[in-house]
Formats: structure tokens, C-alpha cells, sequence
């Protein structure tokens, strides 16, 4: 089959590999009509993720058609439409009973090279990296699932790939920053961050009844997304952040303050950027934690800051101070999909939300490549690639 491969930084390509095979009970084999590069794929790309070998298999976004399946998945069957969370979940272990389905604790083979960086392994992910299991992706032609019966969610066909592609990973995980934020009505939120991600937690803050919500950003076309979804938006090239939402909360901040931009963020100021990016480059620090820091200061006094945006590793210059004197609060993790996935297709189904809304660039798997350089330089208006095989 063909496969969108990691070959090095900056560099992906398609390639011929081998065909998935059902290897546990549990197993499903998929045949992809739909699959999406998201931005922590981009950290792949640019090489700041720990343990990518030559010739990986990318995408943990992805739907299609189940063309087989093992002995031990009862609930589905061979023609049957779904959608796969991008954590790999079995959904019987204790952190699976919990509902935090991206900890799950039987999915990683190699949880000991994640407990070296972080003390404890979180679940495996689809396409990321051997440290979170070294597991196939889905940008390719197919893919298997492991713990089918538990993940891969059912949908009928009567509503297209472009509607439900992204219950696989951007819309929880939008949806939970704002979850994770306890963001509510009468809730002033502020966003940094208007890529896809960015633009499903906008879009679930006015789902769960958010007032204002304030979209930071520096690129137009995401701005102009985010302004069409109902935010008010500040571009950090033209404004200094922290005054901006200061004067337009009363000098408060607001309540709740979402990081969907994660361990790559620039800066506008050019010397904090530059000692980020100098330590990054050599390794003393693996983040560029520009957004967290302002999120966490412009925060209002016992509000709560909630992060969804990737880090991989060790930042520098935490504001505790702020943080601690301030009561408040921070919530992050990698998305709990499995949970989500239900409520949140009812949301589609009712029409409260058409996830197409992100979508500016339709290719083919062998276009990958391109994709990836278009959606890293955000050219052509570029805000969500989707890839069909
Ligand atoms: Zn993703
Ligand atoms: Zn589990």
C-alpha cells in the first residue's frame, strides 16, 4: 500500500509498504477514505519530537472502512463506516474505566522510554512516535486498529467523511480545552492559537455557553475564521497581548485561557523569542513556551488556564509566582477522544457545528508531501489539509 512516510526533518514522502495485518484479537484492518495532517504533525515534521526513525508511517487522523477484523471484535463489522480516536485506547484498564482513554495503560510497548522523559507513559498514539509506541499511522492507504471494538466509532452514511473526519482528534480536542477550562455562560475566554485545533475550541466555548471568546493569532485568514465563528480577535504582531485582553476584560483578564499552540510558539518580541529558539535549537529546553506564560499572566485572578497545545519535553521560565499567588488553576493532556466522540457526533448530527468549517486544502495521499510544506509555511491561506487515498 502506500504511505505517507517520515524520512527526516522537513522531509515526508509517499511510499510504497507493506499491508497491515490483523496481529491481536482485538484488531481491525481500515481502509482510509479520509485522513487529515494535523499541526502536532508538524512537530514530527520539524523534528522536535524524540524517537521518529526513518520511514514511519504519519497520521493519527483518520476514517474509512472496516475490511477486516480479528476474532475479538464482536461490534463490528467488515463494511462498516468509522471513525479512529487518535489515542489507542483498550478500554478496560484503570485509566480506561476513568474515561482518560489517552492514558490507558496496555497500549504503549515501549511506556519505558516514555517514563524516562516523563516519569509515566501516557496511551500510545496512531503515527507518533516509538517512545508512544512506534504504531503505524493512517495517512496511507490503510491502517490497523488495535482494541477496535473499543475505539473505532461507528457512523452511519448519510453524513460525509468531511463532517465526522475530525471527531478523530481537532474536535475533542478543542472541545476539551474548553472542558478542561471549565469554561461556562457568562465566560470571558481567550484563545491563543486560531488553527484548527484554536478554531474547534473557539467554536466549543460558544458550544457550552462562553460569552466573549478572544482569538490571538497572528495569520489573517485564521483570524478571519475565528471572527466568522462568532470571536473577537487580537493579532500579537500589531498589539502586546497581556494590555489587549487587559483593557477589553476591565483590567480582569479573562476567566479562562486556552493554549492551542503548544511547544512551537513565536513571538513577536524578538528577544525572548530568540532565547527560546536559541535553547530549543541546542536542546536546553525542549519548548518554546511563549504562550503558556502569557496565558498564565494575562489570566484573571482565580481563573483557569487549560492547555492543549503539544509540549514534548521541559520548559523554562514557568511564571509560578503569578501561578501560585493568583489561585489558579491548570488542566492539560492529550485529548480523552473516546469519551467525546459520541456526545460530540450528536452535535454534528443536530447541526450546532459542520466541522468542515477548517477545511481549505483537498489532495490526494500522493500530494502529502506538498501538504505538509503548505501547511507548515500556512501558505494559500492554508488552515487544514484533508488527504484522500
Ligand atoms: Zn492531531
Ligand atoms: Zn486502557
Amino acid at each position: 500500500m502506500r504511505a505517507t512516510c517520515w524520512t527526516g526533518k522537513r522531509s515526508v514522502e509517499v511510499r510504497e509498504v507493506p499491508d497491515p495485518t490483523i496481529l491481536n484479537r482485538r484488531d481491525a484492518i481500515v481502509k482510509i477514505t479520509s485522513t487529515a495532517i494535523c499541526g502536532s504533525d508538524l512537530h514530527l515534521y520539524n523534528g522536535f519530537i524524540p524517537t521518529m526513525r526513518e520511514g514511519d508511517v504519519l497520521g493519527h487522523e483518520f476514517m474509512g472502512e472496516v475490511v477486516e477484523v480479528g476474532p475479538g471484535v464482536g461490534n463490528l463489522a467488515v463494511g462498516d463506516r468509522v471513525v479512529v480516536p487518535f489515542p489507542i485506547a483498550c478500554g478496560v484498564c484503570g485509566a480506561c474505566e476513568r474515561g482518560m482513554t489517552s492514558l490507558c495503560e496496555n497500549s504503549n510497548p515501549n511506556a519505558g522510554i516514555a517514563e524516562k522523559l516523563m516519569g509515566h507513559s501516557p496511551a500510545a498514539l496512531f503515527g507518533y512516535s516509538h517512545m508512544l509506541g512506534g504504531y503505524p499511522g493512517g495517512q496511507a492507504e490503510y491502517a490497523r486498529v488495535p482494541f477496535a471494538d473499543f475505539g473505532a466509532l461507528k457512523v452511519e452514511s448519510d453524513l460525509p467523511d468531511e463532517k465526522v473526519l475530525f471527531l478523530s482528534d481537532i474536535f475533542p480536542t478543542g472541545y476539551m480545552g474548553a472542558e478542561m477550562a471549565e469554561v461556562g455562560p457568562g465566560d470571558v475566554v481567550a484563545v491563543w492559537g486560531a488553527g484548527p485545533v484554536g478554531q474547534f475550541a473557539i467554536a466549543s466555548c460558544f458550544l457550552r455557553g462562553a460569552e466573549r471568546v478572544i482569538a490571538i493569532d497572528r495569520i489573517d485568514h485564521r483570524l478571519r475564521l475565528a471572527k466568522e465563528t462568532g470571536a473577537e480577535t487580537l493579532d500579537y504582531e500589531q498589539v502586546s497581548v497581556p494590555e489587549a485582553l487587559a483593557e477589553m476584560t476591565g483590567g480582569r483578564g479573562p476567566d479562562k485561557c486556552i493554549d492551542a499552540v503548544g511547544m512551537e510558539a513565536h513571538h513577536a518580541v524578538g528577544a525572548l523569542h530568540a532565547y527560546d529558539r536559541t535553547k530549543q535549537a541546542v536542546g536546553l529546553e525542549t519548548e518554546r513556551p511563549h504562550v503558556l506564560r502569557e496565558a498564565v499572566t494575562s489570566c484573571a485572578n482565580g481563573g483557569v488556564v487549560s492547555v492543549i497545545g503539544v509540549y514534548g519535553g521541559f520548559t523554562d521560565k514557568f511564571p509560578m509566582g503569578s501561578f501560585m499567588n493568583r489561585y489558579l488553576t491548570m488542566r492539560a493532556g492529550q485529548c480523552h477522544v473516546h469519551r467525546y466522540m459520541p456526545r460530540l457526533l450528536e452535535h454534528v448530527r443536530n447541526g450546532d457545528i459542520d466541522p468542515s468549517f477548517v477545511i481549505t486544502h483537498r489532495l490526494s495521499l500522493d500530494d502529502a508531501p506538498t501538504g505538509y510544506r503548505t501547511f507548515l509555511d500556512k501558505a494559500d491561506d492554508c488552515e487544514k489539509v484533508v488527504l484522500s487515498p
